[in-house]
């Protein structure tokens, strides 16, 4: 039967298979499905042939399938409105930061261009006009020291070598400032100090002191590894006392230089005279003013009654006391009182050999010669 069919022309073939296809669609249906199945390409590639021919068939299923399935079309079409949505997103993110850039890069070049117009200006402005330059400097340096002492202390530690050398310049030119200096960081710095003389005592240690041995013109040449100290010409020993007068002498001082082994006593110290004494002990009004004067070094200026802010009662006080007790006064005023009172200018001679009658002839020195040449001269006034 079959070998019939084949052997039959074409067109009686396709009227057979038609006709079976018709009277049996299930196993039609079946075959293609399995067809499609085995063969997926060959479906897709025929259903798309077959959707270009037929544009309105097409369009006619998707609007039936898209009128059944409602939900299924609406979250189609949302998937896409979101993927477009995020596409459009990126794209504008991109183009943005594009632009962004190239602004940034533009705006740089432009600024780079101004300040290097900027600065070779200042720098013409700075050369010709110095003088208004380091005025504004030192305005600058003055309201901003911190700005200041920053970019010191930068250029400090990038140049030790130019901070090292102006130091030395400076110290040079203002020794006092850098005494004064060294001063107060010792005060500050104990410690350090002393590690420092600790330091200088160990390295003197270190060094081995030689005997003071070949004197000729030592003074001339001094040698720190020499030890002068120890040698008898600088070290005289202990000082003794005298065992009579108590005088504290050096071991080679004779007995002369004091009391002769005992012949020479000297007599008790009398009283001071008034008013002497109460001012010495504190007995009259003035003694804390006459003992804070007397210890002043500028006791000669007193003397002389030029020194301001002295007590006059003071001054005429003592000088009673002088004129009573003192010989030398006494002998002078009587001196000046045998001087005929007309006589403007006249001369004072102290005599070295004179003394006042039954007193020692050592209390009683002539003055040096520099003294003597100073007061030599009088005026009457
Ligand atoms: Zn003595």
């Amino acid at each position: 039967m079959l070998f019939e069919i084949y052997s039959k022309p074409p067109e009686v073939h396709r009227d057979a298979v038609q006709k079976y296809t018709q009277n049996h669609p299930e196993v039609h249906r079946d075959a293609v499905q399995k067809y499609t199945q085995n063969h997926p390409e060959v479906h897709r590639d025929t259903v798309q042939k077959y959707t270009q021919n037929h544009p309105e068939v097409h369009r006619d299923a998707v609007r039936k399938y898209t009128q059944s399935h409602p939900e299924v079309h609406r979250d189609a079409v949302q998937k896409y409105t979101q993927t477009t949505q995020k596409f459009i997103e990126m794209l504008f993110r991109n183009i943005l930061k594009t632009i962004q850039k190239f602004i940034e890069m533009l705006l740089e070049n432009i600024l780079k261009a101004t300040r290097k117009v900027h600065r070779d200006a200042v720098q013409k402005y700075t050369q010709s006009h110095p003088e208004i330059h380091r005025d504004a400097v030192q305005k600058y340096t003055q309201s901003h020291p911190e700005v200041h002492r920053d970019a010191v202390q930068k250029y400090t530690q990038s140049h030790l070598e130019v901070n090292r050398e102006a130091v030395r310049k400076y110290t040079q030119r203002h020794p006092e400032v850098n005494r004064k200096t060294v001063k107060k960081y010792v005060s500050k710095n104990p410690h350090v100090a002393r590690t420092k003389s600790n330091k200088y005592k160990e390295k003197i240690s270190e060094i081995r002191l030689l005997p003071w041995t070949s004197k000729h013109l030592s003074a001339f040449k001094y040698k720190p590894n020499v030890d002068y100290s120890m040698d008898e010409i600088v070290n005289l020993g202990p000082r003794l006392p005298c065992s009579w007068c108590r005088a504290l002498k050096w071991k080679d001082e004779t007995q002369g230089m004091c009391c002769s082994g005992g012949k020479v006593q000297l007599p008790n110290l009398e009283p001071y005279p008034e008013p002497l004494h109460s001012l010495l002990t504190h007995q009259d009004p003035l003694s804390e003013h006459f003992l804070s004067t007397i210890h002043d070094h500028r006791e000669k200026d007193i003397r002389c009654g030029i020194y301001p802010g002295i007590k006059p009662e003071l001054i005429s006080q003592l000088q009673k006391s002088l004129h009573e007790h003192n010989k030398y006064i006494m002998d002078f005023k009587a001196a000046i009182d045998s001087v005929p009172k007309d006589q403007k200018e006249f001369k004072v001679v102290i005599n070295a050999e004179r003394k006042p009658f039954g007193e020692h002839k050592g209390r009683f020195n002539a003055p040096q010669t520099k003294e003597v040449a100073r007061c030599h001269r009088w005026t009457r006034v």
